[in-house]
């Protein structure tokens, strides 16, 4: 309840104290050895946090520290907190439970359960937004984690959803069951006219974002194949950003990748099949690559490969070779790991492979802030005045070594402290 301030001055010194705290914000001055803003490295800097917006970033001499909370961060680099751009926080690692098991045994409440955990595991690594991109199973959970973190209930990223998830009828697991209809989906199906029903559907649910799958490893012989028609992913984008929502597509092969960049899709994920055809593509229209690399690396280490002891299988090999194709061709990269796949809490994983692959570190650390902050449509990943006051404070400098991301000492998200 707001007080009105003549109404105040009868109150005691405390009740007054409290209208202060309702109408200034806290103040809180950071002054790390040095500021990642998203773009570059400043030695020296310091930044100003009032309520939940940054409210100066510069030299330290020019922050005024009057009012303020000061926070001493001696040798840290502080910097926008990282964005994860592809998660599925409803699933664990397939080394403990496969995804088929997951999806088809685990309930609902189990898996919500787990999600929490997962929730705070990646914001105290630093990860103070995520973009979900499927439920997998777990119907309309991620609508509801979400509003739990936003309530205060349970500690978590910011959260971008895309609920269920669409596929073509026949294209998902689990499959294979005597009565399948007592299985549920991992996806949604939708064919034809029923994509724009489903799109509008999960929009009306709750979802950011729509997430489709371009192709899938489905039909006769190995390997993926196209899914939706071109026609399909036209009417699903267009149904989705009539209503401001931005889409998704997985999509593996050439061809699919190509329809859903004709369809206008914003990003792509997983992209392996990509061709120089289809990077001119998605440069020419704006979409961003989110190479999961850390999945393929789990999925084949769970397959039997030691790394470090043992060569490089092909499907590694092919997925080097197709993200570095993508970098020299000058697709946007969102950095995005997959999570799920392999420990919630580990996504830094990514950036250690896309660096591994040949991205300075540089634009390592860039793909998952202040690029991740555009693709994303969010005012994160940069610090900067007016800027969300989403930041993380890491030991060391995370530009010379990346290693610094497995040292974060301080995790601020809207301007609140989770981890110091
Ligand atoms: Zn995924």
């Amino acid at each position: 309840m707001r007080i009105p301030a003549a109404f105040a001055l009868l109150f005691s010194g405390v009740a007054a104290a409290i209208l202060i705290a309702q109408t200034t914000p806290a103040s809180t001055v950071l002054k790390p050895a040095r500021v990642f803003d998203g773009e570059t490295l400043h030695e020296g800097w310091a930044v100003r946090v009032r309520g939940n917006r940054i409210e100066a970033a510069g030299p330290a001499s020019g922050i005024d520290p009057t009012g303020a909370t000061v926070k001493e961060l001696p040798g840290a680099t502080l910097m926008p907190g990282l964005v994860e751009g592809h998660s599925h926080v409803l699933l664990h690692p397939y080394n403990e439970v496969s995804w088929n098991d997951q999806v088809a045994h685990e309930g609902l409440a189990l898996r919500a359960a787990r999600a929490v955990n997962h929730l705070r595991a990646t914001l105290l690594a630093g990860f103070t937004t995520i973009r979900e991109l499927g439920t997998e199973g777990a119907g309309y959970a991620d609508v509801e984690l979400k509003q739990a973190v936003e309530q205060g209930i349970i500690p978590g990223p910011r959260m971008l959803v895309s609920t269920r998830a669409i596929v073509i009828t026949g294209g998902y697991g689990p499959k294979g069951y005597a009565a399948e209809w007592t299985v549920p989906k991992g996806a949604e199906e939708a064919d034809g006219d029923s994509v724009i029903r489903v799109v509008r559907d999960q929009i009306g649910r709750g979802a950011d974002w729509i997430k489709l799958y371009a192709d899938y490893g489905w039909g006769p012989g190995r390997g993926s194949h196209p899914t939706f028609s071109l026609e399909e992913l036209k009417a699903a984008v267009e149904t989705a950003k009539s209503a401001g929502v931005p889409v998704a597509v997985h999509a593996n092969t050439a061809e699919g990748m190509r329809r859903a960049i004709l369809a206008g899709v914003e990003t792509i994920e997983h992209g392996g099949g990509g061709t120089p055809e289809i990077w001119k593509m998605m440069v020419e229209h704006h979409v961003a690559l989110c190479p999961t690399l850390a999945a393929t690396d789990a999925i084949t280490q769970y397959g039997g490969w030691k790394k470090g002891a043992q060569p490089e299988p092909r499907g590694i090999q092919q997925k080097r070779e197709s993200f570095k194709a993508a970098l020299a061709a000058g697709v946007t990269i969102l950095s995005g790991s997959d999570v799920g796949v392999f420990p919630h809490g580990d996504n830094a994983r990514e950036l250690e492979l896309m660096a591994e692959y040949g991205m300075p570190n540089a634009e390592v650390l860039k793909s998952a802030t202040s690029v991740a902050g555009k693709v994303l449509h969010l005012e994160v990943g940069s610090v900067a005045k007016g800027m969300l006051a989403d930041l993380i404070a890491v030991d060391g400098d995370p530009v010379r070594d990346l290693s610094a991301l497995r040292r974060v000492t301080l995790v601020m998200k809207n301007g609140v402290i989770y981890k110091q």
